[in-house]
């Protein structure tokens, strides 16, 4: 242990192990299996990067996330370590030289591409040379009821029974019980020690908000909050992916569209300035996700509603993997609400799927509708709980007033019911406030004891009343049609005046967020801002140079450090959390004359 400790320091440039890690190194160091989870931005990676570095022979990690392994071992080589990878990417020559260097034992990790893993050459070639451990990451590819199956991964047992000497560790973020005991059952760890950690990702701060104009929101969000970072925008169709990325644009930011339907190399395209640029924002379906690491993506905002919370968890947990503040920022109004009730009428899928697909929507509506803490509401839905109010969502910062509704729920759901069910919410709300439409005059609905009984309230009122309702499940969509709201039987106890109803209040029109906000992270100085521009500048260019994602040089975090702190020497450097050996050799000087002409220009000398 003393030696992987030494590893953190002067390698990754870390003072100490974060959660369970040094347990978990600890125990592969000693031989044994592990089985890890944690979540997204939790510290994975240094679980098996050390012990790899610490036992004889080579670390091999299997990853299905092939696009990803170029940046991962470009980043462990800027710490020195001794990394390569194998898969389809490469031709023919490159592959024979790294197959050379582990014939040679030149290497200290090696990235694999499950299925070369499995082909009876590596395996040979892994047999004649001393393997360290094996490391099964996104191990969650190995379930059929995962979202990411991989046949391939169902064949890694094969390690176990080849290699019995040689520890494995297991690692995933995916939460749900299922998938986690068929990661075990599958891949034979049975005896593997289990850590399992927290979901919370505590540097996430969620906000979710209801009402018209969500893209002018959007903008007011951004603006406020993240003026020049990077962020994922996510919306459901392709067409609003365009409108999104273009009218981000013109606003002034470098904003690029991801669907299914781009070309692959546009695609690519867009990704790698993602990754390489700073500040860039790309707006995508759900189709971006899968193999971005970018640990410094400042927002994740929806202009959708996800179709289940796992879905929003995970799209979401793409924000701030390098443990700083970061915001997970959501709109919706009413005609969301009511698409996603009426797509569930739509499929012809089973029903089961549809019984499970229900309840799913119905617990992501259940946390955009909350009137409580939203992490603890996401928390407990993943079987954990949280013993008190977050202190870092919305509702927290700034909790919703409610009011009684019952009379006007009363109202309106038996408007519908009088209406014969057969009508949409315009029509519902034109017969409430009294409105003597031609088609409402022809159906004979001006007669009706529900006609301008709901005068008192405005249009967007009745709106957000009825959005509610929907959402809550005191009315139900048709599918078809023109979208008829429809009694469910949770309507009947709050007509029969059995319950009462406490609804939110709509938010004062731009509520304006207070200065409520803590952090909990310390934000940087008025003074030490122009500073971190310039380290910032300094990293871009360097990470140009050498053709490397900014973070692969410093995260955002030791940027941060590097300008509160100014450090003028090396001793001072070695200080600061992320800056190895090799780092300081490599970079030391650049960054500190940045430091001493900034210092200079602020007149601090
Ligand atoms: P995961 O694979 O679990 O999503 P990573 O391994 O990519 O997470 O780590 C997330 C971030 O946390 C990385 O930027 C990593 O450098 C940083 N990190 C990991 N362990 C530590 C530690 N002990 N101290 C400081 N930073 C750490
Ligand atoms: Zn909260």
């Amino acid at each position: 242990m003393e030696r992987a400790r030494h590893i953190l320091r002067t390698v990754f440039g870390y003072n100490n192990f974060r959660h369970q890690q040094s347990e978990i190194v600890d125990t592969l160091i000693e031989g044994r299996d592990a089985f890890v989870l944690m979540p997204t931005g939790g510290g994975k990676s240094l679980c098996y990067q050390i012990p790899a570095l610490v036992r004889h022979g080579v670390g091999v990690v299997v990853s299905p996330l092939i696009a990803l392994m170029q940046d991962q071992v470009d980043a462990l080589k800027q710490v020195g370590v001794r990394a390569a990878f194998l898969n389809s990417t490469q031709d023919a020559e490159a592959q024979r030289a790294v197959e050379q260097a582990v014939r040679e034992k030149e290497l200290d990790l090696l990235y694999v591409a499950p299925e070369r893993l499995l082909m009876p050459r590596m395996l040979e070639l892994l047999a004649r040379s001393p393997v360290a451990l094996f490391a099964i990451d996104e191990a969650h590819c190995v379930s059929q009821w995962g979202h990411d199956f991989r046949r391939e991964y169902q064949q890694l047992t094969v390690l176990h029974e080849r290699f019995p000497t040689v520890p494995r560790i297991a690692l995933t973020a995916t939460a749900d019980q299922r998938t986690r005991d068929e990661i075990v059952a599958q891949l034979d760890l049975g005896n593997a020690a289990r850590f399992i950690h927290s979901f919370d990702r505590p540097n996430i701060r969620y906000t979710i908000s209801e009402g018209n104009s969500p893209r002018e929101r959007l903008w007011r969000f951004i603006e406020r909050e993240h003026a020049a970072e990077a962020g994922i925008v996510y919306c459901l169709s392709r067409n609003k992916v365009e409108q999104v990325a273009a009218w981000l644009e013109e606003r002034g930011r470098v904003a690029l569209p991801y669907h299914a339907g781009l070309p692959e190399a546009t695609r690519r395209e867009n990704q790698t300035r993602f990754l390489r640029e700073d500040g860039v924002i790309i707006v995508a379906t759900i189709a971006f996700g899968m193999g971005i690491d970018k640990p410094d993506v400042r927002f994740v905002a929806h202009l959708n509603v996800p179709k289940s919370l796992e879905a929003y968890y995970q799209e979401t947990g793409r924000a701030g993997r390098d443990g700083q503040p970061a915001d997970a920022w959501m709109a919706y109004n009413l005609q969301d609400v009511i698409n996603l009730r009426r797509m569930l009428g739509d499929t012809d899928a089973n029903e089961q799927f549809k019984r499970i697909a229900h309840h799913k929507l119905e617990a992501m509506l259940g946390l955009c509708e909350l009137t409580s803490c939203r992490r603890r509401a996401l928390l407990a839905y993943f079987g954990e709980r949280l013993p008190q109010p977050c202190g870092n969502c919305d509702i927290c910062l700034q909790p919703p007033k409610t009011w009684d509704a019952t009379e006007a729920a009363q109202k309106a759901l038996s408007c519908v019911y009088r209406t014969g069910q057969r009508f949409g919410v315009n029509y519902i709300i034109d017969v409430l406030t009294g409105k003597e439409e031609q088609r409402i005059v022809a159906n004979g609905h001006v007669r009706l004891s529900t006609f301008g009984i709901g005068a008192d309230f405005r249009l967007s009122q009745w709106r957000h009343i009825l959005r509610q309702l929907i959402a809550q499940g005191f009315l139900d969509v048709d599918a078809d049609g023109h979208g008829a709201l429809r009694l469910t039987q949770a309507a009947r106890p709050l007509l029969r005046g059995e319950i009462s109803l406490q609804l939110r209040e709509p938010p004062p029109r731009d509520a304006a967020r207070k200065n409520t906000r803590k952090r909990p992270v310390v934000e940087l100085a008025a003074a030490d801002q122009a500073l971190f521009e310039a380290l910032r500048q300094r990293r871009l260019q360097l990470a140009r140079e050498q053709s490397v994602p900014p973070y692969v040089i410093f995260h955002d975090s030791t940027l941060r450090e590097l300008a509160s702190r100014r450090p003028r020497s090396d001793a001072e450097l070695r200080d600061i959390s992320g800056i190895g050996e090799q780092k300081l050799e490599r970079f030391g000087q650049d960054f500190i004359a940045v430091i001493q002409e900034q210092s200079e220009i602020d007149g601090e000398l």
